[in-house]
């Protein structure tokens, strides 16, 4: 018989797929939008994170120090201020939802939970959502428990 085509090739990497170019642009977009808004409420004028040269204890070595580190003990300092305050939060989620559509487009738009796409109603009013509406919903349904 015809010898068919070897199964070992092709079959055992099932590779998410990343959504189509033009929407994950579309998405970095508005993820964009949502951070120079936020920004703006959270009183930034640029994209430097911190006190912006008021040293409120007189001491600012400490933070030209703060500045030129960007190691993870850096991350975790801007991590603590941005988690003071709701805006703060809300801009770490899109900076991480940013970090994964640079870094991991074929995860974008993908729930954490169940591995299902998002739908894209909820991500365009959300680009941050890292659960779909039936994670999410439980969750909170947990919460309330
Ligand atoms: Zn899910």
């Amino acid at each position: 018989m015809a010898e068919s085509k070897s199964a070992s090739t092709k079959d055992a990497t099932k590779k998410p797929k990343a959504m189509p170019k033009k929407q994950l642009q579309h998405f970095e977009k508005r993820l964009l939008e949502e951070r120079k808004r936020v920004l703006k409420e959270l009183g930034h004028h640029s994209d430097t994170l911190g006190p912006n040269g008021e040293a409120s204890d007189g001491d600012s070595s400490a933070y030209s120090f703060h500045m030129a580190d960007q190691g993870t003990d850096a991350m975790e300092r801007e991590k603590a201020f941005l988690f003071a305050s709701k805006e703060g939060r809300f801009l770490w989620h899109l900076d991480q939802a940013l970090r994964r559509l640079y870094k991991a487009p074929e995860m974008f738009g993908k729930c954490h939970q169940c591995g299902d796409e998002i739908a894209f109603e909820r991500l365009d009013a959300l680009p941050n959502a890292r659960y779909c509406i039936a994670c999410k919903q439980r969750e909170e349904d947990s919460k309330k428990a």
